[in-house]
This record gives structure tokens, C-alpha cells and sequence, in this order.
């Protein structure tokens, strides 16, 4: 049977290109043979793929996905970098805190955890893309259109227009808003200057007002592999202008100084290794309230679109990845009209979303916690750390329904 539908996507990032993805596969493996350009099109405002960002960790979670629905296992093995655990340290007394040991998590969640470089992940994506027979029109920024198709998805990041047109006429409350938070990014382009404990975890240095995350990334050079490291801190209180910030911008020397400031001297490598600091305003949605926050009236946002988070649990393209999967499961594989799929896609959805970006907030205030009550966090993390850090809810979900 011929797939009955026209498909509009907004946006080839990591959520546009895993839903076109997912949904040519789906359609093919439910019997609805290749879908044609006109059946499911592809707009992207950028010229062409984005090398911005460095490296994304991956949760088991999403790694399943990838593999068993995206057919990206092979790209995961070489590209996907394995560590050992993740650790948590004080940065100014340099003691550990806690330490999850990710060795049994493909046994206990069906799939690695993983590190990779976000650029690679997004290209391997579009490679799959253009298997499938599709390809993105580069160049098309999207600002509404007369003739609505019977199903536009906004894939187009935290100032979607896809979100402007269509949501927030009805209400205000759904505006992404700068967080005051910046992060801070360098690349350090081997391994030699890190520890061995760091050279396989990925390690949250904790500090007060500002914290630290680094792990080893597996970067494609010149058609081999080679091991880089990922250093990104986040610095609170940044009264900046978000206009002119960007990955290409540098930080200023104030603010790598209060990033870096008062390290123990264990994390000197820090200081001494890393070069180049560059800078990015972190925003955020305002937390998910119901389905109807991801899906009205024949328009559907998934990824940063609908739910832009605080990178602190490390899940946003993870969640953009489950929101593409399942609306493709929905469209091909649920009964009913396409609205009322779409509806079952964004039930199953909005809860899981709401609940990584709530916990994302969460773990970024604990990192940076100052006074008496961050001595108390240490105290409990090294009395149960292991325990809060595994989170089987996120982890071994999504529930599909
Ligand atoms: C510092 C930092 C660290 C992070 N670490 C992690 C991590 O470890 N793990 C993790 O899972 N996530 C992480 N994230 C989050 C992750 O990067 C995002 O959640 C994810 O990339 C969102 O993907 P997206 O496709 O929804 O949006 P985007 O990547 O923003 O893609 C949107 C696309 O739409 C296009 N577009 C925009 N407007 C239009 C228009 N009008 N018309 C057409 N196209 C348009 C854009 O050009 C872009 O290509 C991190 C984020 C940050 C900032």
C-alpha cells in the first residue's frame, strides 16, 4: 500500500534527520515501499551540515535507538567512544565524590553508554538519509506557508518558527528564554596531558557557581580515528548579549578564570592543557505541560523545538532522537486518522520530556552548589552516589505505548 501522506520537515538537525530516518524505514518495513520527495520533504535555512559542537554523551536509552531503529550500529562502533564510568569530583579539594561504573550497562539496559562527536553523529544521520533516497533542501529557511501540508514537523531548534507560528499565538508561556548560564568549550586534540582516571570516564568536576565536564570523544580525521578530549564548564550569573554568541566565539579571559578558578592543583592539567575557550548562551523551554505542547492542529515539534534543556543530564538530542522514533512509529504503525496519531505520539512523549528537563535543572544547581549545603551534597554522594547517578526510569525507558 501506497503511504498515504505529505510530510513537511523543519530543520536537519539531530531531530529532522532521525525522523526522516525513522520514518522511511518504518514506512518501508511496515510495506509502504521508499517514500517519494513529495511525501516527505526536507527544508534546512543552513547552506549545508553544521560542524558546530563537540562532543554529545549518548544514554543507553538512545544508543538502542540508533542502533536497532536508525541502522547506525557500524557508525556507533567506530565512531562511538565506550568509557568506563562516570566520576564525580570536588574541583577544589580534587577528592571523588561518587563513581557509577557503566561496565555492566549494556547487559542491565540492552546498550552502551557512549560518547561521540556531534558533527559525526549528525553526518552519519544524513548519510542514512540520502541511502534512503532522500536529501535535504540546504538553503530553505522555513517562515510559514500559505498551503499547510497535512503534517509539518518542527525539527528547527530552540527558536523554531515552526513553535512561533503555530503555539505561541495561544499563549506567551511557551517562549524559550536565555538561562544566565554560558558554557564554555575546549578541545584538547589528544589525550596525553589527561590522567588515567580521566582518560576513560567521563568526570563532573563540582564547583561553587560554576562546574566542569570532560571525557575522552573519538574524532574523525583525514579518514582515520583519532582520541580527542571534550572539556565544556558552565559558568552561572552571565548577564551577556545572546546575539552575537556562538561556538565561534571565544570566552573572555573573565570568564575562564572564574571557570577555572581556584582548581585544586591535581587538575592543573586543566589550566595548562587546555587552549582555546569558546562560549555559548545556554537557553532553555519552560518545562512541558501537556501533549498539546508538542502536538496541535496538524503542526508536531520534536527536539529543542518543543523542549530546549540545560545540558546537565546530557539528554536533549537523546530526547530529540526518541520524540523522531516515536512519531515515525506512530505515523506507520498506529490505527486512526494522522491527527489522532499524532495525538498518541505526543502523549507518550511529553511526560518523559518534561521529567529530563526538570532533572536536567536539578543537576545543574547540585553541581554548583556553595556553602554548608554543598558540603552536604559531597557527604551524600559519597555515601550513595553510585545509586543516584543510575537512573533506570531514564535509562532502560522509553515506554512505548
Ligand atoms: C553545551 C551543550 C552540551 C550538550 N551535550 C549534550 C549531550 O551530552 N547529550 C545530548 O543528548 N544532548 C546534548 N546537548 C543538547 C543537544 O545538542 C540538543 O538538544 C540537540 O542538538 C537538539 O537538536 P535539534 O535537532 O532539536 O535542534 P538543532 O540542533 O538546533 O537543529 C535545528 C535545525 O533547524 C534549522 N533551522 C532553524 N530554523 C529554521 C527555519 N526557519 N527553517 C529551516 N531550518 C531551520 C537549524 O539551522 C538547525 O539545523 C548539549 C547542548 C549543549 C548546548
Amino acid at each position: 500500500m501506497v503511504w498515504p501522506h505529505k510530510v513537511h520537515v523543519i530543520g536537519a538537525g539531530i531531530a529532522g534527520l532521525s525522523f526522516a530516518v525513522a520514518l522511511a524505514q518504518m514506512a518501508k518495513a511496515r510495506g509502504h515501499g521508499e517514500l517519494s520527495p513529495s511525501q516527505l520533504r526536507i527544508d534546512e535555512a543552513a547552506h549545508g551540515p553544521s560542524s558546530d559542537g563537540a562532543g554529545i554523551q549518548l544514554g543507553p536509552n538512545v544508543v538502542r535507538l540508533l542502533q536497532d531503529q536508525l541502522g547506525l550500529k557500524d557508525v556507533l562502533n567506530t565512531l562511538g567512544f565506550a568509557p568506563k564510568g562516570v566520576s564525580l569530583l570536588n574541583m577544589r579539594s580534587g577528592k571523588r565524590l561518587a563513581r557509577l561504573s557503566l561496565d555492566d550497562f549494556e547487559a542491565r539496559y540492552g546498550a552502551r553508554y557512549l560518547t561521540i562527536h556531534r558533527a559525526a553523529l549528525q553526518a552519519a544521520l544524513l548519510t542514512r538519509v540520502q541511502k534512503n533516497g532522500h536529501s535535504v533542501n540546504w538553503s530553505r529557511p522555513f517562515a510559514g506557508t500559505s498551503e499547510k501540508p497535512e503534517l509539518l514537523v518542527g525539527a528547527d531548534g530552540k527558536h523554531s518558527v515552526c513553535r512561533t507560528l503555530h503555539f505561541e499565538h495561544q499563549s506567551q508561556a511557551h517562549k524559550p528564554f536565555y538561562t544566565g548560564q554560558v558554557a564554555l568549550r575546549s578541545v584538547l586534540t589528544s589525550l596525553d596531558e589527561v590522567p588515567e582516571p580521566q582518560r576513560h570516564d567521563i568526570t563532573v568536576w563540582t564547583g561553587p557557581r560554576h562546574h566542569l565536564v570532560g571525557y575522552p570523544m573519538v574524532m574523525p580525521v583525514e579518514g582515520s580515528t583519532t582520541l580527542y578530549y571534550n572539556l565544556v564548564g558552565f559558568i552561572d550569573g552571565q548577564d551577556i548579549n545572546t546575539e552575537e554568541a556562538g561556538w565561534s566565539c571565544l570566552a573572555s579571559t573573565q570568564q575562564v578564570n572564574l571557570l577555572l578558578q581556584a582548581l585544586h592543583p591535581s587538575l592543573h592539567w586543566i589550566q595548562a592543557a587546555a587552549e582555546a575557550w569558546s562560549s555559548w548562551p545556554l537557553w532553555a523551554s519552560p518545562t512541558l505541560e501537556s501533549a498539546d505542547d508538542h502536538y496541535r492542529n496538524h503542526v508536531f515539534l520534536i527536539g529543542d523545538s518543543a523542549h530546549a534543556m540545560r545540558p546537565h543530564q546530557a539528554q536533549g538530542s537523546a530526547m530529540a532522537i526518541e520524540d523522531a522514533c516515536a512519531l515515525a512509529r506512530h505515523l506507520t504503525y498506529s490505527s486512526g486518522s494522522l491527527d489522532e496519531r499524532c495525538q498518541q505520539a505526543a502523549k507518550e512523549r511529553w511526560r518523559r520530556n518534561a521529567r529530563v528537563q526538570r532533572q536536567s535543572a536539578r543537576n545543574g544547581r547540585i553541581f554548583q552548589l556553595t556553602g554548608p549545603v554543598a558540603w552536604f551534597r559531597d557527604r551524600a554522594l559519597q555515601l550513595a552516589g553510585h545509586k543516584l547517578m543510575d537512573q533506570p526510569w531514564l535509562f532502560g525507558g522509553p515506554t512505548e505505548s
